[in-house]
């Protein structure tokens, strides 16, 4: 057995697996050593997810943020952008379209506002979706750090799945990030209280930012275990130019970039088997056949775009992203060749939940499995 074989064996075995044995895992740059890799992380996923690919329906409902995060585009100080905020009818007539479609999974994402406006407005949508097709729909939220009380509501209104990426394990990395007013202790604590609500949480990070190293990716690798979260949404940081760190980052090496998602794709995939693992939208803004790369690295979920055209160019949160033009309905016959060019069909009409949570369920004791 090949040395690379004998190292993600025994990472796939791991318990916890070795901060160096990753740390190797993802240095893999030679084209057939990181083919070796690929095809272990695919044969996991094969066995414990499938060779499917579940489907989101993406809504990016509000651009309006609070925060400044130094690498976003739509951060509050973008004074270029223009700001909008869709209303309860213009969701709901995406969220029927969708649901017309075979979309049963849907994804609200915005940017971050606390203020009670905003909170209601959120509560009161994810109900009006529930409602409109008799709680058929699947809710994943994405909407910032919250309190634990606005998480509850959220939650009791219906949705079940919340998205809220650390962004890097490394403390320090994350303050250099973001102005003084984030903090990564607090957003870390946004986790637990999602996970005490009850819902499917997701978390993930950015790959080859400005001052990341290797270790710092194998440490979030090893965060995602610790955590023990059901879904990872992780992509390349991406230049977006009317951002502090857009204007102070030189250009970014794509090609190193790709090849550094896809190896934390697959080694994220032998360390944590039965999670929902997302081929996102920035990976195939790196590169057009990022996604079926992405899937065949281990990825076992894709989003689709489906907020109305007229918001898209708006909410870009980096440069390049793919589907502002597009419609949807392009954008899924697009995915559908791709899929089936890996030899993979998309399942419709699921909401594809992360088998790790019924797992997670079946090993609590009964009291606990609310
Ligand atoms: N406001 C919400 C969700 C919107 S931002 C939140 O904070 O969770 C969604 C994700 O986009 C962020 O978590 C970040 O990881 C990613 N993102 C933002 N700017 C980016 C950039 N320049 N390149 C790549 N990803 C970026």
């Amino acid at each position: 057995m090949s040395t690379i074989e004998s190292i993600i064996q025994r990472v796939a075995a791991g318990d916890p697996p070795g901060r160096d044995d990753l740390v190797s895992l993802l240095s893999l740059a030679g084209a057939g050593d990181r083919e070796r890799l690929h095809r272990g992380a695919y044969a996991v996923k094969a066995r414990n997810v499938g060779r499917t690919v579940r489907i989101r329906g993406l809504i990016e409902f509000s651009n309006i943020c609070t925060r400044d995060c130094y690498y976003c585009g739509i951060r509050k100080s973008n004074r270029k952008v223009e700001r909008y905020a869709m209303t309860r009818e213009e969701i709901l007539q995406r969220v029927a379209w969708a649901y017309t479609r075979g979309y049963t999974s849907l994804v609200l994402q915005s940017g971050e506002r606390s203020d009670s406006g905003f909170t209601s407005f959120v509560r009161d949508i994810v109900g009006d979706i529930k409602d409109l097709a008799g709680g058929a729909l699947g809710i994943t939220l994405s909407a910032g750090e919250q309190s634990e009380a606005v998480y509850g509501r959220w939650f009791e209104a219906g949705a079940h799945r919340y998205l809220l990426r650390i962004e890097t394990v490394n403390r320090g990395l994350y303050r250099d990030l973001h102005p003084a007013d984030n903090d990564w202790g607090r957003r870390r604590g946004c986790l637990d209280a999602l996970r005490r609500t009850g819902y499917q949480v997701g978390t993930g990070v950015m790959i080859g930012l400005p001052g990341q190293t290797i270790e710092d990716l194998a440490d979030d690798i090893l965060f995602f275990r610790e955590q023990d979260v059901d879904m990872i949404g992780m992509g390349p940081y991406l230049v977006q130019a009317d951002t502090p760190l857009g204007r102070q980052a030189g250009p970014i090496d794509r090609d190193r970039q790709l090849a550094l998602v896809l190896n934390m794709i697959a080694v994220t995939r032998l360390v944590l088997p039965d999670i929902n693992i997302a081929a996102t939208t920035a990976l195939h803004a790196l590169d057009p056949r990022g996604r079926e790369q992405g899937m065949t690295a281990g990825a076992n979920v894709v989003m689709i775009n489906i907020t109305d055209a007229r918001y898209r160019g708006a909410y870009q949160l980096y440069e390049g992203k793919p589907g502002v033009t597009t419609d949807a309905d392009e954008a899924r016959a697009v995915l559908e060749e791709g899929v089936a060019a890996i030899g993979e069909t998309i399942t419709w009409n699921e909401w594809g939940d992360a088998p790790r949570f019924d797992h997670r369920r079946a090993n609590l004791p009964a009291a606990e499995r609310g």
